[in-house]
């Protein structure tokens, strides 16, 4: 078993908050409303991920599976700035892969098989939103147990290439802002694991006051509950 990579989300008490930063062979899945932050972190972690090991990350690529085009080239220019990093690397380091519907997105996760084989050192592959196309597309009591499975699927080859190729997957999931966030979770549904014994990080993104957010490790493998507060800035995901 190869050793446990980590990337940095930028800010230190968020690092903190998670072990060190998001970790290869698990998916992290953060959730929270709309404007909560969820596509920001995406961002800089395309960023950071290319860092050298020092600098919190894993001189690595990503892959950046974006389900509602929330993907914007100039944002990570921004945060490449904020790292002193070459605009025109950093976006060549990107691999965007945009999905038109669920099925789509599914085959685009397990084509990153081939991605890997073929000699792109992807360390990281982020699904923005992961339940966007399966909300939109399995509507109704009576199609809610092939969502799961479809979900499953998808999960389950995410789960296979960070294992297998000691990749980071960061998913994220919008849900409504309380209390039934801790019930809207792909990874954990009601009434059993979806994931089985995949190691799985969750995080809540709430708003706080003043343009803060605050990030709740909610579920982890071996990390205690706890709370930080960062900030979004030009430069990206700050203390
Ligand atoms: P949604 O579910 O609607 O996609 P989200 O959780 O992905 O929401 P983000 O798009 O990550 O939300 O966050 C949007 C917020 O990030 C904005 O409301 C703004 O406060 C902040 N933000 C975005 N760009 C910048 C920037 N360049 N400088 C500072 N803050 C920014």
């Amino acid at each position: 078993r190869k050793e446990v990579g980590r990337i940095s989300v930028g800010s230190q008490g968020f690092n903190d908050l998670i072990g060190g930063g998001i970790e290869t062979q698990s998916i992290t899945e953060v959730f929270g409303e709309f404007g909560s932050g969820k596509s920001q972190i995406s961002h800089e972690l395309a960023v950071t991920v290319q860092l050298p090991i020092e600098q919190g990350g894993l001189e690595g690529q990503c892959v950046f599976i974006d389900t509602e085009n929330t993907f914007r080239p100039e944002r990570i220019i921004q945060i490449a700035d904020g790292f002193e990093l070459d605009h025109e690397e950093v976006l060549s380091n990107i691999h965007i892969a945009r999905a038109f519907n669920s099925s789509h997105q599914i085959l685009m996760a397990e084509s990153i098989n081939e991605l890997i084989q073929q000699g792109n050192n992807i360390k990281l592959v982020i699904v923005d939103s992961l339940m966007a196309h399966f909300r939109a597309e399995y509507v109704g009591r009576e199609s809610l147990a092939v969502r799961q499975q479809k979900l499953n699927q998808h999960l389950h080859a995410l789960q296979q290439i960070a294992n297998t190729y000691n990749v980071a997957v960061f998913i994220t999931n919008q849900v409504q802002a309380k209390p039934d966030a801790f019930f809207g979770s792909p990874t954990k549904a009601i009434g059993g694991h979806v994931l089985g014994h995949a190691s799985t990080y969750r995080i809540w993104l709430k708003k706080g006051l003043a343009g803060k957010r605050i990030a709740r490790l909610v579920d982890s493998p071996h990390l205690p509950e706890g709370e930080c507060v960062f900030k979004i800035t030009s430069d990206g995901i700050v203390d």
